[in-house]
């Protein structure tokens, strides 16, 4: 956030408060200058929505996501934080501008991204959200 009185883009939070429960508003300081002004924060109200392949719809929930590859990943030595991994997960899901994504979008981003980190971690991952049901199939995607 650059301040309006100089266009530094360092700043303080001095003082936050709740408008309501998805919005809040913060007074910041410019390290800069020292001025002080006012930003607000609100929730993004229209999230994306996940369709699975029963086709229930629900949000997208990146905690749900956290979990899924802290299961994948808790044998596995990572690099990067879960959360972290979770997170550049959701951005690439963010950048395909759908307002309503599939889990399969969601397993297919996962597992480009956990490929880059781990072929032992992808393969939990891939087992576990795939109807791959015997070791042919696991085999066909070591394989790809
Ligand atoms: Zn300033």
């Amino acid at each position: 956030m650059k301040c309006i009185f100089c266009g530094n883009s360092e700043s303080k939070v001095v003082d936050s408060r709740y408008l309501k429960d998805t919005s809040i508003r913060r007074r910041r300081e410019c390290l800069s200058c020292g001025k002080r002004f006012t930003t607000y924060e609100t929730v993004e109200t229209n999230p994306m929505v996940v369709t699975n392949v029963d086709n229930v719809r629900e949000p997208f929930k990146i905690e749900k996501l956290t979990e899924s590859i802290k299961y994948a990943t808790y044998c596995v030595d990572l690099a990067r934080p879960v959360e972290e991994i979770a997170s550049s997960i959701e951005t690439k899901l963010f950048a395909l501008q759908k307002q309503e994504i599939s889990t399969q979008d969601i397993v297919r981003i996962a597992l480009d991204v956990l490929m880059e980190m781990s072929s032992m971690a992808c393969l939990v991952y891939y087992t576990q959200h795939t109807n791959c049901s015997n070791f042919e199939d696991v085999r066909r995607f070591l394989n790809r």
